[in-house]
């Protein structure tokens, strides 16, 4: 991808502003940081990304590139390795790239900056601005106090520095049970600020590190670490999600007490949350252990990796980001502008296909038995260049069951006896008889008679029809297996608080539908895994790339044609 080529809307050439935007051209314009702009993305790897996290990479990385100097990271912070693996560095890794970044050489890690921090700490005790304490974890919250309650000083506050000192070294050394001890920052307990309460900096915790192995059993807390790898890798904006407003006064604290050359701007934007899905990876992760999803890739799931299996191109997601824009106040995002995103990307790129979901089985009669012929199809009405293919037709034929009613009510244009509708691309047919099972009165197969004068769908004589159905030749076509998807809960916010009811009691029992007899036209016989389709009516299909092979086409349904967002924005019903 070419610098300048990010951050610009399908609808608007433009690079989108916004506040954060503005500080950084504020900035440039008093020359500070000697013109530099260098951030970063930090994920820990405790999970896989989500579309969230795509809103983050899309403003890091996308600040960057729009800047002759610009810079932007890739950084693990990897400081609590019991929720940590190397499956989840690896998958952040492709979903950044997949999504069309790249940090160059800048993929940075925590872990890599143990040993400064450790002497950074051992700074802070020498200048009397950290101690350890004995306390354990509960009594350390119990002296915190409240937001209303100042807090109570630790007993262990007054320890002389070489007391302090000799013993953060054999906590290093491994001398103590973990939890035992920590080294706390000496703040003030009386803040209103409850982070500035005399704040854990590190604590002891047996636990292999995926990169340090077992070197370390004392191990650094978020905020301590945060602002000194920042400050270590130069970074000028540190770009982070709003509940991190309240740690600012701390990430500040800790840069002012030490030597650094770099002391970092943290500047706060609202993080991205979308309806009829939960965020949290947490909660992500949850539906995976328990098995209510197939994984972190399950075409349901917020997760890039989830949203890439299902058929989103790495552009749709980041069209979204664009047209989410960045603000100060948190907000809701309805799905259906992701959705319509997706829609508008493939509309102009996908292929049209014709594929039946629910075949039923029709017979033209006055078409001659062994015989078949060729039709050409268009495979992209929104673009020539992508030329036709043909498409055969022979005397069996699947349309869709939804396609024919026999009893039609008033506003049903489609098949019904006796009515004429359009093959797309092929011949007017009219239904003669209707088949059904004697037992259950399901109907099972149509009669119809074709006009041979109405090849490629128009009549000489200029008759109309009022529908148009797509179709399959029942021998040429193959067989496929289509999932489609709904919302992954049935409620717009799932998330009701540690006081609502549990995320997962709204999990729509209907989000996946599996249909195993749809019948596909030939052409897709050459379909490879991640391939994007429009099946005619019936919405984009992606192959999955995961249980499609060639002897068993997979589709995962990416959404449907009908567009409820640009129905939201007309002010219609959803
Ligand atoms: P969770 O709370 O679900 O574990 P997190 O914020 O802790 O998520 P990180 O791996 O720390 O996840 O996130 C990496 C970066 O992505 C952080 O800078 C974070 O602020 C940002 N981020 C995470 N979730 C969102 C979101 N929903 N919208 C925008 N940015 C996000
Ligand atoms: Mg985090």
């Amino acid at each position: 991808m070419q610098k300048g080529d990010l951050n610009m809307s399908t609808e608007d050439s433009a690079p989108v502003s916004n506040f954060i935007r503005n500080i950084i051209a504020d900035d440039l314009k008093v020359n500070k940081n000697q013109g530099r702009v260098h951030t970063r993305f930090p994920p820990e790897p405790n999970g896989y990304l989500h579309i969230g996290h795509a809103k983050s990479i899309c403003l890091n990385f996308g600040i960057a590139a729009e800047h002759e100097m610009g810079l932007c990271n890739l950084r693990f912070d990897d400081t609590n390795p019991s929720k940590e693996d190397v499956e989840y560095i690896e998958s952040i890794k492709s979903d950044v790239r997949w999504l069309g970044f790249d940090w160059e050489d800048r993929l940075c890690y925590a872990s890599d900056y143990f040993e400064r921090l450790y002497e950074y700490a051992v700074q802070l005790i020498k200048r009397e601005r950290a101690y350890v304490c004995d306390l354990s974890s509960d009594e350390i919250r119990e002296y915190r106090g409240t937001l209303t309650k100042p807090g109570r000083e630790s007993p262990f506050r007054a320890r002389p520095v070489e007391e302090n000192l000799d013993l953060f070294a054999r906590m290093r050394a491994g001398e103590f049970e973990d939890g035992a001890r920590v080294l706390r920052a000496k703040i003030d307990m009386a803040s209103p600020n409850l982070n500035m309460r005399d704040p854990v900096l590190y604590r002891v915790l047996r636990a292999p590190h995926h990169r340090t192995g077992d070197k370390w059993c004392i191990y650094p807390m978020y905020d301590y670490t945060h602002c000194l790898s920042d400050s270590i890798e130069g970074i000028t904006h540190s770009i982070c999600t709003l509940e991190f407003e309240d740690h600012r006064p701390l990430y500040d604290w800790v840069l002012d007490q030490l030597d650094v050359d770099c002391h970092p701007q943290q500047i706060e934007f609202a993080r991205l949350n979308l309806s009829h899905t939960v965020m949290s990876k947490r909660k992500l992760l949850e539906l995976v252990e328990q098995g209510l999803v197939a994984g972190w890739d399950d075409p349901r799931m917020p997760t890039i990796s989830g949203l890439r299996r299902r058929g989103y191109t790495s552009s749709s997601i980041r069209d979204f980001c664009d047209r989410i824009g960045v603000a100060k106040r948190d907000s809701l995002v309805d799905i259906a502008l992701l959705e319509h995103c997706i829609r508008q990307d493939l509309n102009s790129t996908a292929p049209r296909v014709m594929g039946v979901l629910r075949p039923l089985r029709v017979v033209i009669d006055n078409y001659p038995e062994g015989e078949e012929e060729e039709l050409d199809a268009v495979n992209n009405p929104e673009d020539p260049t992508m030329g036709t293919r043909k498409v055969p037709f022979s005397r069996v034929l699947y349309i869709e069951q939804e396609d024919f009613l026999e009893d039609p009510p008033k506003k049903f244009f489609r098949l019904s006896p006796g009515r004429e509708v359009r093959l797309r691309y092929a011949y007017f047919i009219k239904c003669v008889d209707v088949v059904k099972d004697q037992k259950t009165g399901e109907v099972t197969e149509l009669h119809c008679t074709y006009d041979p004068e109405t090849r490629g769908g128009a009549a000489q004589d200029g008759r109309k029809v009022k529908a148009t159905l797509h179709w399959v030749s029942a021998a040429h076509s193959l067989e496929a297996e289509t999932r489609l998807y709904d919302h992954l809960f049935t409620v717009t916010n799932p998330d009701r608080g540690k006081d609502g009811p549990d995320f997962k009691t709204c999990l729509n029992p209907d989000s996946l539908t599996t249909l195993t007899s749809c019948r596909v036209e030939p052409s897709l016989r050459s379909a490879a895994p991640g391939d994007r389709y429009q099946f005619e009516r019936q919405g984009y299909f992606c192959v999955d790339s995961v249980d499609s092979s060639d002897k068993a086409l997979t589709f995962n349904r990416t959404v449907t044609m009908r567009d409820t967002w640009a129905k939201v924005k007309k002010g219609g019903k959803g």
